[in-house]
């Protein structure tokens, strides 16, 4: 008598992400993944950060202006995130 065992039935319960981001078509398993990723990483990241607070932008200009309003009597600096 055979037996014949079934290996894998991997391919029938693998999820697949169907959730797209809108900008950079990257697939993501639950809305809240790509929207969270939509508004953080995905195109036009904030480089810059100011050294103290939690302040991000684009342009460095609008930290050194956001330093000189806000945090008034500190060396205008940023910080470069990556
Ligand atoms: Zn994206
Ligand atoms: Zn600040």
């Amino acid at each position: 008598m055979r037996y014949s065992y079934r290996w894998s039935h991997k391919k029938d319960d693998r999820k697949i992400p169907k959730f797209n981001c809108p900008r950079c078509l990257r697939r993501f398993f639950s809305h809240s993944g790509m929207n969270r990723h939509y508004r953080l990483e995905c195109g036009d990241v904030p480089r810059f950060k100011c050294p103290y607070c939690e302040m991000r932008t684009k342009y460095t200009q609008a930290v050194y202006r956001h330093v000189r309003t806000k945090h008034r009597g500190m060396t205008p600096a940023f910080l470069r995130l990556f």
